[in-house]
């Protein structure tokens, strides 16, 4: 490719809402555009890495024996309905009406349309197992779109749903996909971690996610070196007894003025957060009730596991407002579980504590010695998030922390859609059963920017060659110079010939221009024809590796350069 017939369109600054690497440089190599937050159009740069990071992904899953189809982005209302997901979704969804008041929405996942064409096709138990997926737009009209690629309100994912006849085949198929995915990313050069995920809103009963490893992820992990790795939302660690030796027996009500948080409550008492226990009030929209999670003072409730005990949705679980407070009889910022008339849920940890300090329904009063089971119960469980230091639950020792972008994530769904919309099968025992189903996504457009979060430097991307969306340029120091160009040009038809994918920068430029541009746009090689042009030695440099730059023969470049595309 002339990069003089190129849609190059390299920026010095990103624009101002670009926060993170990916996001910046995406906009800055010209890689995409963007008019609407979330929604991006990409350019032929950005085009031809996702093309790529798709070839990968499609050949891994075609090796498993996948089949691939292409499904519409619209999807009617009843299929939802079916599955009983167009009143649970929530306002994620994107939904619209047509010119004859028919619902649809654009699909933010697919496994309803899924399960309806196995329903459909599937006739007889010898098509199962079967796994079909496809590569498409998906829609969801999230919250707060960011960070450009990472978060978007359309974005590419393949997704991909596994039929079987029985639990063990569902098994089985999920170990495939789960080696597919750990394939895909090791050959996209990501560093990753498999995590135990949460099922959120897709349902069923066993879930990992593919972490990307980066600071800027919005994933945080815990993980132990004898290999349990969770998300937080997920993750258990075993309870971490504190005891404060000073409390008593006996409840007193102690005058704690301005001690609306722990900390505050810390400072005032000259006490450890660890004595005492926080009780945080909710209101769960979808049950309309309100309930009470109790956690120890230096720990944060887990949304989530107290969304999945109460059975309701996190868009439907809010914190509930002072006024809520108030007309519960209790007071923001010195709630406590005696004699509060809510649910309770308890966290283990919380009802194993001796003594604790609580608040006391009373504005700047808290209680001291109180005991669970004493002084008040509840519902026990897992309700606080695990953290860095924690005690691993498979062997006990600390866990470590990290950051990560959850890259995919795959579901055993079982019969969570089979059964309601009846996608069944004639069993061996002559039986109708549903199908049991797992589903397996995985982010296309946020692993491009994964990608790009692991490989930049100051001077712009350095993609890895196998998604390069080319994989050399070169660059003579002054086209207008006969013996440079007349080089260029030859080592352009001889990188072609070895099928290397190749631009020749015939632009009427300054050198430093045009070294910034392909260093920004992350051109893994680069040949420069300059000065020795005439004597058939150029400059070789390696995007990887800044700082270096070989004087070597034409040969050799040409040689370097084919000899590492062979090997992808
Ligand atoms: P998240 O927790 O980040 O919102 P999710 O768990 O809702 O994601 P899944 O339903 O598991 O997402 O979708 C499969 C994959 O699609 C995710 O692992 C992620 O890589 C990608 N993905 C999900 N939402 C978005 C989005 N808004 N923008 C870009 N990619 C996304
Ligand atoms: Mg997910």
């Amino acid at each position: 490719m002339l990069a003089s017939k190129m849609l190059l369109s390299t920026l010095k600054d990103a624009p101002q809402e670009a926060k993170i690497s990916s996001h910046i440089l995406l906009l800055r190599a010209g890689m995409m555009k963007n008019e609407v937050a979330g929604v991006f159009n990409y350019l032929p740069l950005g085009l031809r890495v996702l093309n790529k990071i798709e070839n990968i992904i499609r050949e891994e899953m075609d090796a498993t024996g996948a089949q691939e189809i292409l499904c519409s982005a619209i999807q009617p209302k009843e299929l939802w309905e079916e599955s009983g997901r167009w009143s649970k979704y929530g306002p994620e969804l994107f939904r619209f009406t047509d010119r004859h008041d028919r619902e649809f929405c654009l699909g933010p996942t697919h496994e309803e349309v899924f399960t309806s064409i196995a329903r459909d096709l599937v006739k007889s138990s010898k098509s199962l197992p079967l796994n079909i997926y496809q590569i498409q737009t998906k829609y969801r009209d999230e919250v707060r779109p960011r960070f450009g690629l990472m978060r978007g309100r359309e974005f590419i994912m393949k997704d991909a749903y596994s039929f079987d006849k029985d639990e063990n085949g569902l098994e089985k198929s999920y170990q495939a996909m789960a080696d597919a995915y750990s394939k895909i990313f090791s050959r996209l050069g990501l560093k990753f971690r498999v995590v135990l995920a949460d099922t959120g809103a897709i349902g069923g009963n066993g879930s990992h996610q593919f972490m990307a490893l980066s600071e800027v992820g919005e994933s945080d992990i815990v993980y132990c070196d004898c290999g349990y790795a969770a998300d937080v939302e997920k993750a258990e660690s075993l309870p971490n007894e504190y005891v404060d030796d000073s409390m008593g027996e006996v409840v007193e009500k102690i005058n704690t003025p301005n001690t609306g948080t722990i900390e505050e409550l810390k400072e005032f008492l000259n006490r450890d957060p660890r004595a005492m226990a926080k009780t945080i009030i909710y209101h769960d929209y979808l049950n309309e009730k309100f309930v009470a999670v109790m956690v120890r003072g230096d720990r944060e409730v887990n949304e989530i596991k107290v969304v999945n005990a109460l059975n309701t949705t996190e868009n439907e679980l809010v914190l509930a407002t002072p006024e809520e407070i108030l007309s519960l009889g209790s007071v923001h910022g010195f709630c406590g579980p005696c004699g509060l008339n809510v649910e309770l849920l308890v966290d283990e940890e919380v009802s194993k504590m001796k003594s604790m300090l609580v608040g006391a329904n009373e504005k700047d009063y808290h209680l001291i010695n109180v005991k669970f089971g004493r002084d008040f119960t509840g519902t026990v469980g897992y309700f606080r998030k695990a953290t860095k230091g924690d005690l691993c639950p498979v062997c006990g020792k600390p866990m470590s922390q990290e950051r990560g972008i959850e890259v995919g994530q795959i579901f055993k769904l079982q019969t969570k859609y089979s059964a309601p919309m009846k996608a069944t099968f004639v069993n061996e025992e002559n039986k109708n059963v549903p199908m049991v189903m797992g589903c397996y996504g995985i982010g296309v457009t946020r692993t491009m920017a994964a990608i790009i979060e692991q490989y930049h430097d100051e001077a712009g991307i350095i993609w890895p060659l196998q998604v390069a969306p080319y994989q050399a340029v070169i660059v003579p120091i002054n086209y207008k110079d006969e013996s440079q160009s007349k080089l260029a040009n030859e080592i352009y038809e001889k990188l072609k010939k070895e099928h290397v994918e190749v631009i020749l920068d015939d632009r009427d430029a300054k050198p430093g221009f045009k070294f910034k541009d392909w260093e920004l746009i992350g051109i893994p090689y680069m040949i420069i024809c300059g000065k020795k042009s005439s004597e058939n030695i150029v400059e070789f440099k390696v995007r990887s590796n800044v700082n270096n730059k070989e004087e070597i023969s034409v040969e050799d470049a040409i040689s370097r350069v084919s000899s590492a595309i062979k090997d992808l």
